[in-house]
């Protein structure tokens, strides 16, 4: 049997929490110098609208990214807590091809899958 089967999952988690933070930095950088970092300063109007709309994809991307921050940091600790692997509903370990597709996944297929369903139906 495999003995270490979440070490390389780590890694990954690892470096996905490294480049999210790199993202989130540039883009939230990004964001407070808008002027500087188009470089664009003689067409003012319609690029300043382009600029609008590039700011608020910004503001998208960095919720999406400070969630999915979020949910790696959160594997990370139930990593160290040994609590990681197992659905956090059900209690039952989640399947390794999950883990190696979602390494962040906090459910198990079953329970996610029931989760999906709840939101679905309104
Ligand atoms: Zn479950």
């Amino acid at each position: 049997m495999n003995t270490r089967p979440c070490a390389d999952l780590r890694d990954d988690l690892l470096a996905r929490e490294a480049r999210l933070r790199d993202e989130l930095r540039a883009h939230r950088a990004r964001l407070l110098e808008p002027a500087a970092a188009t470089g664009n300063t003689f067409v003012a109007g319609s690029e300043g609208a382009a600029a609008d709309a590039e700011d608020e994809l910004d503001i998208t991307l960095i919720s999406h990214w400070q969630r999915e921050l979020d949910e790696v940091s959160a594997a990370l600790q139930r990593l160290n807590t040994g609590s990681y692997g197992h659905c956090e509903r059900c209690g039952e370990p989640i399947g390794l091809p999950r883990l190696r597709a979602l390494p962040e996944a906090r459910h198990c297929l079953d329970c996610q899958e029931q989760a999906d369903r709840a939101v679905h139906r309104t």
